[in-house]
């Protein structure tokens, strides 16, 4: 491979990819480096899909949205606290970014809903696969098509500064060998910080021994390259953790299970709260147990009209019984509070109203039916919304709101767009459009 580029990606999640393929199509010469020994980062691991409103996909099945509402929604599920600039251009350019990747064959032409969103604006792969693997075999295949340079298990340890610009990168092989590579502009794109407890911890105190729903390479080694270059950073303490996460193998279980009529009990055998509040408040109370953690109970029903459950049983640490004793038993819970629990969550149902804890959605099914399910959970980190700072145009911004020219950001190693709490199916959204503008900002600047 030649030692110069115009463009040097770092990381190959959705936001490198994204932004790779659009510099090379407005003529950059790029080169993707990858530290892992595999491609797609922690974008493999997305279920929900990509929001956008006002988009072709909601017209051809009727649903009026509106970018506006679209950014309403977002900013409350972010507690007031996302950057209203990036969260315009967000909502502004998310069509356009899912007509981006139609226009390359990725297809999200099914539409869904995630909490915090009152209008169906997910969108994800009609074939129902999970969004982040056919995002990233999609993107892959364009990579590929165009001939993009891509080193992996290589690490950017470096973003080399000279004459007041972005002049390269240092890079070390998995092999220990250092490389210096050439650039007019490099775009960091390395992710989230999740699996880094140490810098979790040193920001959230609070979240000491969590375990992690992300990839291993969610280290946010990209932060600490752009602060060395003098990047300001932003929310960095605003950590969202997962409710369901199952501890031995930090699998995700997804919030369909719930919202399928999966109920959450304590190690007693009673429900503590409403199971389909958001994923921050269930955390909080699931945490405030004494045991910490809490049992996801569902039966047979739910099972049968949820794929993911099978999936969940096949990985061998879902508790199964004949009925409710025996569950209990295995489960080491009273048995008499446990039906209790059940006849009044189950009465609830029939009355369509939850007494005791108010829940709202999902109260369609009694858990009656043999087998019963049960699966260990407790909280996980999930995304980090706090990241380096960048402008509208996705350049780096120093401690001065300054822009260092030549650097570039986009995905989760950004901060501020998500404010508190990010919604769901709003990471792939951010990924795609950030990416692609990155990819076309290094592309003009290493042209002028
Ligand atoms: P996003 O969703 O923002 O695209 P991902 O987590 O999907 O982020 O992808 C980020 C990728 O960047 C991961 O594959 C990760 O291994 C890679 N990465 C992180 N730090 C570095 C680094 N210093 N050098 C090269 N790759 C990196």
């Amino acid at each position: 491979a030649p030692q110069n580029y115009d463009v040097v990606v770092v990381g190959s999640g959705g936001a490198g990819l994204a932004a790779a393929i659009q510099a090379h199509d407005e003529g950059a010469s790029v080169l993707i480096v990858e530290k892992m020994p595999s491609i797609g980062g922690n974008t493999v691991k997305a279920s929900a899909g990509m929001n956008a409103a006002e988009t072709r996909f909601q017209r051809v099945k009727g649903i009026n949205d509106s970018k506006e509402l679209f950014y309403a929604e977002t900013l409350k599920g972010g507690y007031g606290k996302n950057n209203p600039e990036l969260l315009h251009r967000f909502v502004e350019t998310a069509p356009q970014a899912i007509e981006w990747l139609a226009d390359r064959g990725i297809m999200l032409n099914d539409i869904t809903t995630t909490g915090g969103m009152s209008i169906d604006r997910t969108h994800r792969p009609r074939d129902g696969s999970a969004v982040g693997g056919y995002l990233i075999s999609g993107l892959l295949r364009n990579i590929n098509k165009r001939g993009i340079d891509v080193l992996m298990d290589t690490a950017v340890t470096e973003i080399l500064f000279e004459q007041g610009a972005v002049s390269g990168v240092e890079l070390l092989t998995d092999e220990n060998e250092a490389l210096t590579i050439h650039a007019k502009s490099v775009i960091v794109a390395t992710g989230g910080f999740s699996a880094n407890s140490q810098m979790v911890v040193k920001y959230r105190p609070d979240l000491d021994g969590f375990v992690t729903t992300n990839h291993k390479g969610a280290t946010g080694g990209g932060i600490a390259l752009l602060e060395k270059l003098g990047a300001g950073t932003v929310d960095m303490g605003e950590i969202q953790i997962h409710p369901t996460v199952e501890q031995t193998t930090s699998y995700l279980i997804s919030e369909s299970i719930r919202g399928g009529g999966a109920i959450l009990v304590n190690q007693k055998g009673s429900r503590f709260f409403n199971e389909m509040e958001t994923r921050d408040k269930v955390s909080a109370q699931i945490i405030a147990l004494p045991e910490k953690y809490a049992y996801i109970v569902f039966d047979e029903n739910v099972r049968t009209k949820n794929k993911a459950a099978d999936e969940y049983i096949a990985k061998g640490f879902v508790v199964s019984a004949e009925g409710p004793r025996e569950l209990a038993e295995k489960l080491g819970m009273d048995y008499h509070t446990f039906l209790a629990t059940l006849e009044r969550y189950n009465g609830f149902v029939e009355n369509q109203y939850d007494e005791d804890f108010g829940r709202k959605t999902a109260l369609r099914n009694p858990i009656k039916d043999g087998p019963f399910y049960a699966i260990r959970i407790a909280p996980g980190v999930h995304h980090t919304m706090g990241g380096v700072t960048i402008n509208t145009e996705t350049e780096v911004l120093n401690k001065q709101q300054q822009v260092i020219p030549g650097a570039y950001a986009a995905g989760e190693v950004v901060g501020g767009i998500h404010g508190g709490n990010r919604i769901g199916g709003n990471a792939v959204a951010d990924i795609i459009i950030f990416g692609t503008l990155a990819g076309h900002q290094a592309a003009s600047w290493a042209k002028r």
